[in-house]
Parts: C-alpha cells; structure tokens; sequence
C-alpha cells in the first residue's frame, strides 16, 4: 500500500466516523425523545449514549490502531527479511563483479602478450626470410611432420618443390647407410637429450649423385613438453669431407703405392691387440734384399717403380685375414688376424717369399728381388704393438744376417740379444764419464817399399762390468743412441795426439787414420770439430785420414758430399771403407773427394778361393788406381794373399799378417823396429 492509498483510507475511515458521529449526536437525541418522555431518564440515557458512544470509539480507534501497528510490524519484518537478502545479492553481485574485474585484466595482459607474440613471430618471419636469403646454408623447418625447405635447399639439391611432393618423406633422400644416425640424433634431441640436434650424412641430389649435408637443428616446444616445431640447417660440407678424406689418406696411407702405412698398422694393431687379446695374431716383417743397392745404381725413380710393381705382386697373394702395409722405403708388413697353427703363418711366408722367384719388368727392364721375412707373433712375442714389430724386426735382421732371401721366426735367444743391447748401452753412458775408452792401432804397410806407412785408429772399450768390449759390439748402439758423438771426438782427439807425440819423437810423415759414423758426420760442427783436433795436436791435415762407409754416403749424399770437400780442400784424406762389402757405386768414387779405397776384407777371404773371384779384387785394384787412389787391401792374414797383392800393385795391406791392432806403448815399438829395419836394409 503507498502513501495515497493510506491517506484515503484513513480520510474514508475519519469521514465515515464523523458522518456516523453526527448522525448518532443528531438521531439519537430525537429517538431517545421520541421513545422517552421523561425527561430526567433521557438526561440519563444520553449521558449513557454518550458514554457508549466513547466506548465504541475507543473500542474502534484501539481495533483501528492496533490493527494498524500488527501491519506496521510485519510489513518492517518483511522489510527486515528483504534487506537481508538484499544484502546478500548486493555481496554476491560484488563478487561478481570483482570477477570480472579480474577477468578483464587477465584479458587485458593476454591481448597485450599476443600483441607482442604477434610482433615477435612476425620479426622472427623476416629474421627468417632474411637468414634464408643471406646464408650459404639452406634453412629448414617442420611442423607437424611437415617439412619446408628454404629457396637455398633447392638450388643446393637441385630438387624442386615438385619433387618433394611426389616423395612420401623429404628422408627417402638421405642415404641407406645414414639414415638410422639421423633419426636417432632427431630422437635424442626431441627427448631432450641433447640441447641441439647436429648430424652428418649423404643426402642424394636431383642428378643421382651424393652430398655430404651437416645438419643443425632445434625443436620448441610448449608448456606441456609437447613438441610445437623444429627447425634448423642444411650446410653443404662436401668439400670439406673431400678433404677430411683426403687428409685421412694421406694420413693413413703410403702415397706411392697407396698401402696403409705405418700410422695405420700401428692404430690397428693398438685397437686389435686391446680388443682380441685372446685371438692370433702374426706379423710378417718383410724387407727388401738390397733395395739401396738398386736405387743407388738405378735411380730413385726406378727404385719407386720397382716398389710400386712389388707392392702389388705381393697384394696380388690373398691370405686369409690379412691386411699388407707399407711401412717404410722397402718394407712391407703383412698382419695376419686369425689363424690356428704356426704352420699357416710359415706358409703364408713361403708363400710372399716365391712370389720373388720371377723378375719383375721395370720399363722394360727385368730386375730380379728378393726379400728377407721376419716373423712375430702375438702374444708369444710380444704383447704390444711396439714390441710385436720389434721382434718381428729383429727376426728380419736375423734373416739378413743369415744371408737374406729367408724367412725367421723371432725366439728368446733374440731377446736375449736385445736385453744385452740394453745393458749395453746402459752401460756406455757410465763409460764416457769414467774414461773407459782406449784406442788401438793396427799399422798400415806400404806394400811397395814395406814402410809402415800410418795406423788405424780401433776402438777398445775396457768395461769393469763387461770387460774388454770390442767395436762390433757397441758402436751400432752408440751410432743408435747418438753416444757415437761424444765418443767419435775422444777418438780423434787421441788418434791426433798419438801421431803427435810419434812425430815429436821424430817418426814423420806418419798418417792416422780414424772411422767416422755418419752421425757425426751429419752434424753441423763436424768439419770444425776435426780442424781444431788437428790443430790441437799441431798436425798437418794431409796426415789425417778419415774412413767412412758406403752405407753413410748412400743416405744423405749430398750434406755429407759438402762437408767431405770441405775437409778435403784443406786436405784432410777421406778414405771409402768396406769398399765391395756393401753394394759398392763406382758413382761415389767419381763424385766424392775420395782419396783411399779400403778393399774389404770378405774380397781379400777370396783371394785364396777360386780364380773368378780372384780376378775380381785384382779389378778392384785396378779401377782405383785408374783413378788415382790410394788402394789399400784389409784383412791381409796369408802370405798367398800379400803375394796377389803385391803382384797386382795394391798400394798398401793392412792385417794380421803384419799386425794386430795393438795398443799405444806396443805401436810406438813397432814403428821403431819398422824404421830401424828400414835404415838396415838401405
Ligand atoms: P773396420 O774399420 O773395417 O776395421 C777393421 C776391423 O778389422 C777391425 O776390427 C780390425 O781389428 C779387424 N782386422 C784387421 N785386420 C784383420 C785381419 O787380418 N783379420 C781379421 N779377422 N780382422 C782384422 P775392430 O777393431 O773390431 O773394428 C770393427 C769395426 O768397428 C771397424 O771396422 C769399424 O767399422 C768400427 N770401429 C772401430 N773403431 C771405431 C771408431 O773409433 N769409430 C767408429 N765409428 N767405428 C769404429
Ligand atoms: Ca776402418
Ligand atoms: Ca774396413
């Protein structure tokens, strides 16, 4: 009910009790005097009216009021109640709305962050476009599975977009062999195994042919680890594998015949002899009979066709598990893997050996070549592969020893020989320190006159370990170990002041002879080293011989050729030693400022032998007086040999016929018997 409506009921309520009021107050009087005439009963009876007529107004006006209040109260109680839930509308809409309120800003950063998504994607598009345009590698990306290429993919492939459509995977193009490697990487760095994904492989081009393509790749993906996309490079590295093959050729393998050489065998045999250490294995140690000889009269050239021609004769023979290196200028190494018995070893070697029998053409030329084979074998003798090839090498040079052209198979006795070299050498490095060296000295004989015209300068060692030690024994090593060096200059040292002190006792024109090594030969103060021990003994150079071998001149020719002019034009003597032992070049004698030939004493063994041989060392003799050189005859043990050499001039003999090499206090005897003898007979 609104306030109208109240105020018209309350007017119709105040009406209709002043209309019915009046009328009582206007009735009731004229009833009461219509009914009662008396007139002290009708005073009475409208004091009663009256009395009535209050009550029922009060009566009236407490029903009306109360009433009233009762709708008053509930309607405030109804009110009560509707505020409540008023009130709690009111909250729930606030919450509602600060929903939203939260809501619209969570909206509000999404826009933002997709606006700047947007930026980003659209950058890294151009950043894209641009890398794709600018680089040499060709960029990559897939989605879903679907890969797309980049302009430069397809010019490097020559493939076209076309093709790629008709394939059911970009991946048909990846080589068979390569294809697994590359699945596994992309494997390893969807997992997260690798931070990025890097490959190598052959990937086919339009024309057939093969590339090599590095690959670089790396994936992205989304909160849950899901993988979005993935995308990466293509980087053509053919070249550089060409190159990286070719280094590893060239590595790995012998460029004259294209063997594997001695890097490879030893990595093989490092990785064999680790892995297998319970399987065979053999090595044979092949090496060429005289290959300096042929390269020295033939030429290198020659020489390197000849070894080209026996490489393969000797590929040409299959043995089983085997794998041929070429390991140095004229030796071949098999490597045998696998085997049962010895016996198949032997015969494999029996086997390279035949394949000698027949000469091989070189230009024409037919030359015959034999080879000398040692044999090692795993884990007998040696364990490793640096102590395999030794014994392998030592049996070959005890195949040399027993006259070439045979097979030995390393045994103990060998390393036996090998522990003494070790002691030995051990033991000269004490014997420089302790002055354990002497000097002998075998005289040489002018043959013509019977003169002892000068010494040979011959090494002794006293070692209290060892005792008396003689040179055969310990110079290779001391030449191996560089000891030589030191040692060499003690002996022309002594040998200078020997024939110092024989001249200062009035013995003149006496020459010394001293052996020279090629090391100390190829060292750079050499030629300095000999002047000043010859000055130091106040000697004339011409009184100084100096005796080298075939075997130094044949390896570095041309130094040493150098250092020998230099020595000669002063005139130091150089005298050719051994001459005829080794493979002698007439070369040599031509070339070098040779002044002396020392024919070796196997010729002069001969001279008792048969006729053939005999005539030999007569031509000998003959050539190098032809050439104006001193020739002297070593060895001289028989008067049958003295005879033939004084019948066919040889300038001078050296031997045990006349002399031992003797020491010091018995050579300075001997020249004094010689000269005293000497002056008798004249
Ligand atoms: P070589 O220079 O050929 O010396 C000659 C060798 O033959 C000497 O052996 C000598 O004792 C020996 N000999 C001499 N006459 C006869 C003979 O009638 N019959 C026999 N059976 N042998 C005879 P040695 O002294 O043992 O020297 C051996 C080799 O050691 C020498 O051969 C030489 O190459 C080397 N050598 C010796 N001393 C030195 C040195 O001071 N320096 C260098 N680098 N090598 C040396
Ligand atoms: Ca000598
Ligand atoms: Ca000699």
């Amino acid at each position: 009910m609104d306030k109208k409506q109240g105020n018209d009921i309350a007017l119709k309520i105040a009406a209709i009790y002043l209309i019915i009021g009046a009328l009582w107050i206007l009735m009731s009087d004229k009833v009461l005097n219509f009914l009662v005439q008396d007139r002290s009963t009708v005073t009475l009876l409208s004091m009663v009216k009256g009395w009535i007529y209050v009550l029922i107004s009060g009566v009236l006006i407490y029903v009306l009021i109360s009433h009233s209040l009762r709708r008053v109260a509930k309607a405030e109680n109804e009110l009560l109640i509707s505020n409540g839930i008023l009130t709690e509308a009111n909250r729930k809409l606030e919450d509602s709305y600060h929903q939203l309120a939260v809501s619209q800003a969570e909206l509000e950063k999404q826009y933002q962050q997709a606006l700047i998504d947007q930026k980003h994607i659209r950058e890294n598009e151009e950043r894209y476009r641009l890398i794709s345009e600018a680089t040499n590698d060709a960029i990559w990306k897939e989605i879903d599975g679907k890969r797309d290429f980049s302009e430069r993919w397809f010019q490097i492939t020559g493939h076209t977009k076309a093709d790629l459509e008709q394939m059911d995977s970009w991946e048909e193009l990846i080589h068979p062999e390569d294809i697994e490697d590359a699945r596994e990487l992309v494997h390893c760095h969807i997992n997260s195994r690798t931070p990025f994904y890097q490959c190598e492989y052959r990937l086919k081009k339009q024309d057939g042919q093969y590339m090599w393509i590095r690959a670089r790749g790396k994936a992205s993906f989304n909160d849950d680890g899901k993988i979005l996309q993935m995308a990466g490079s293509h980087t053509d590295i053919t070249a550089l594998k060409e190159y990286e093959h070719k280094l590893h050729y060239f590595a790995y393998n012998d460029q004259l015949t294209g063997l594997k050489n001695r890097l490879s065998l030893f990595e093989i045999l490092n990785s064999r002899l680790n892995l297998n250490s319970k399987q065979n294995s053999a090595l044979l140690y092949i090496d060429m009979d005289n290959f300096k000889y042929i390269n020295d009269t033939m030429g290198h050239r020659f020489g390197d066709m000849l070894i080209l021609k026996i490489s393969e004769r000797i590929n040409s023979l299959k043995i089983d598990h085997s794998t041929l290196f070429r390991i140095g200028g004229d030796e071949f190494v098999i490597l045998i893997e696998k085997f049962n018995t010895r016996d198949e070893i032997e015969k494999a070697a029996i086997k390279v050996l035949r394949l000698f029998k027949s000469n091989f053409d070189v230009e024409g030329i037919m030359i015959y070549a034999a080879v000398s084979i040692g044999v090692s074998i795993f884990p007998e003798h040696g364990i490793d592969t640096n102590s395999l090839l030794k014994s392998a090498d030592i049996a070959v040079h005890k195949a040399k020893e027993a006259g070439k052209n045979r097979i030995v198979f390393y045994n103990e006795p060998m390393h036996k020989a090998i522990n003494d070299r070790m002691e030995i050498e051990k033991q000269l490095r004490k014997a420089i320190e302790n002055n354990e060296f002497i000097l002998f000295y075998q005289p040489q004989i002018e043959v013509a006159t019977g003169r002892v015209s000068g010494f040979e300068a011959l090494l002794r060692w006293q070692s209290p370990e060892m005792g008396f030690v003689l040179p055969d024994r310990f110079i290779e090593i001391a030449e191996e170990t560089h000891l030589i060096i030191p040692i060499g200059e003690l002996v022309l040292r002594d040998a200078c002041l020997f024939l110092n002190s024989l001249d200062e006792m009035g013995f003149k024109d006496l020459s010394i002879s001293v052996n020279i090594s090629m090391i100390q030969l190829l060292q750079d103060d050499f030629v300095d080293m000999v002047f000043e021990n010859i000055d130091a003994a106040q000697l004339s150079p011409k009184q100084l011989e100096l005796e080298i071998t075939e075997s130094i001149l044949m390896e570095s020719y041309e130094v040493i050729a150098g250092k020998l002019k230099l020595l000669r034009n002063r005139g130091v003597k150089i005298a050719l030693d051994d001459f005829g032992k080794g493979y002698s070049s007439l070369n040599y004698l031509r070339e070098l400022p040779i002044t002396t030939l020392k024919i070796d004493k196997s010729f002069i063994d001969t001279i008792m032998g048969k006729t053939r041989d005999k005539s030999f060392t007569d031509l000998i003799i003959r050539i190098g007086r032809s050439m104006d050189l001193c020739v002297i005859a070593e060895g001289v043990e028989t008067q049958e040999q003295m005879d033939y050499l004084v019948k066919h001039k040889c300038n001078k003999i050296q031997g045990y016929l006349y002399s031992r090499p003797i020491p010091e206090e018995e050579a300075l005897k001997l020249i004094s018997k010689s000269v005293i003898k000497m002056v008798k007979e004249n």
